[in-house]
């Protein structure tokens, strides 16, 4: 079965914990999915018609193509969250 798919979104979550652990922000699944929408939403989307399996390959090539675009959206966002964070511990 083909799937539309975001795949700016697929990138974000590959990269986005590894981009908090280096910058020092909280990787709880909270602040990371509020990291990852503020980023998405500062994103261009990009849909693709995709069967499973062919997904890897285009996401490492949209990955090369946008990281500079990926890491500071992923910073910027995760600077506002670690002001406001909303985790409860
Ligand atoms: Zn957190």
């Amino acid at each position: 079965m083909p799937q539309i798919k975001n795949y700016m979104e697929e990138v974000v979550f590959l990269v986005i914990k590894e981009i908090l652990t280096d910058i020092n922000v909280c990787t709880c699944d909270k602040c990371v999915l509020d990291i990852a929408a503020i980023a998405l939403n500062d994103l261009q989307p990009k849909y693709i018609v995709t069967e499973k399996g062919e997904l890897y390959s285009r996401i490492n090539a949209l990955k090369q193509q946008f990281e500079v675009d990926i890491i500071s959206a992923i910073t910027k966002a995760a600077v506002l969250v670690k002001r406001h964070p909303r985790h409860t511990d």
